[in-house]
């Protein structure tokens, strides 16, 4: 997959969001490219006509105008990230997620971390050590075959899930964000179990792949009914 990466200075990067009070990307665009993915309305906000997944613009400035806006701004949650995944294979190089957790923790903000990548292990020093840092996966099935055919870009399911077994093993409070639960996310009850403090769990609430549901025949898994018996088995994890 042809990757166009930019390097990009932001006019702010601590943004208002609906789902924590402050969100945090370090990038716009996702090498993970998955293809159910609701972030790709970016490509229309930032006028990027490549595939979603084959562009990244990285917010190199990202650290700097943190420090700037966090003295401006009421202390409260952040997420880490919205529309990117902040450990996406880039972050090994440019290590902005990392900086910008180093501001917030020096500065007590409360973090919530959702990621894809084991590559946020890197970084489980500062998360032990800081005042307020959860970490969690998307883990949206339990079957590799499944996660190929969906996100054949990110990270396998067992590095995620052994991911977020150190986090836990090492007082992390973690969670899994089973959203949109794709086929055969069953097991994940049984996988999960001891790792995680909660779960998030969604279903599909976007079309971008009905297509691949189709073509590999899984549209059982669109249903009301299997996400009612997928949400009742993965709420009691
Ligand atoms: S990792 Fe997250 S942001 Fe990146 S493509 Fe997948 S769903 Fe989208």
């Amino acid at each position: 997959m042809a990757l166009i990466v930019k390097e990009v200075q932001a006019k702010s990067i601590l943004t208002p969001s609906k789902i924590y009070p402050y969100v945090v990307n370090p990038y716009t665009g996702c090498q993970h490219g998955c293809s159910y993915c609701y972030a790709r309305f970016m490509k229309r906000v930032t006028g990027h006509r490549e595939p979603w997944g084959e562009f990244v613009d990285v917010k190199v400035n990202a650290p700097r105008i943190l420090e700037k806006e966090i003295r401006k701004k009421k202390r409260n949650k952040v997420w880490i990230s919205g529309v990117c995944d902040p450990y996406q294979p880039l972050e090994e190089k440019y290590r902005l997620t990392r900086q910008c957790l180093e501001i917030l923790a020096r500065n007590s903000w409360p973090v919530v971390i959702q990621t894809r990548s084991p590559l946020v292990l890197r970084d489980l020093d500062l998360i032990r050590s800081a005042p307020d840092i959860e970490a969690g996966f998307s883990i949206p099935t339990a079957d590799d075959r499944i996660r190929q055919i969906f996100e054949p870009h990110a990270p396998a399911v067992e590095d995620r899930i052994e991911a977020l077994d150190t986090l836990h093993r090492a007082g992390v409070r973690t969670y899994a964000m089973i959203a949109p639960v794709l086929p055969g996310a069953e097991d994940l009850v049984r996988l999960l179990k001891g790792k995680v403090d909660y779960v998030f769990i969604d279903r599909m609430n976007y079309h971008y792949a009905d297509h691949v549901y189709r073509e590999h025949g899984l549209e059982y898994a669109l249903t009301d009914e299997y996400f009612e018996r997928l949400r009742e088995a993965l709420t009691g994890i």
